[in-house]
């Protein structure tokens, strides 16, 4: 991997690990030891493969950018209230089957509220 890469690879990590808070690119850079040039060239790097998104902000009288990660790893937290964990049906419950994902209410309200989250968590972008 070059260095480059592996400084995409390592920001892309920090940026994910802050989840909602994002992390000023400034304090990101310092903490990688890369120069803010080398910086922000790897910011819009990484917002360009969709992977962040940055958020102008001002800072101490200058405008910066808080980097925030588009995904966030799954964690178990994230299924923990999926309605098929304790579906009275879900041993029934088959695609080719009447019980089926695809037709299932709690589902769809389950998967509704979840992107209704994300969305508001990523913004109109
Ligand atoms: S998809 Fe619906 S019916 Fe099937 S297991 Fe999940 S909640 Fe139950």
């Amino acid at each position: 991997m070059s260095k480059r890469n592996d400084l995409e690879h390592k920001a892309l990590q920090h940026i994910m690990n802050t989840g909602f808070d994002g992390i000023l690119q400034s304090d990101l850079w310092r903490k990688l030891g890369a120069s803010s040039r080398e910086g922000s060239r790897i910011a819009l790097k990484l917002e360009e493969k969709k992977l962040i998104r940055r958020e102008k902000e001002l800072r101490n009288g200058r405008w910066t950018y808080r980097l925030y990660p588009k995904r966030l790893p799954a964690k178990i937290d994230s299924i923990a209230d999926v309605p098929c964990l304790m579906c009275p049906d879900n041993p029934r419950c088959d695609p080719s089957s009447a019980i089926s994902p695809q037709s299932c209410d709690k589902l769809t309200d389950w998967l509704l509220s979840v992107s209704k989250n994300e969305a508001g968590f990523l913004g109109d972008s």
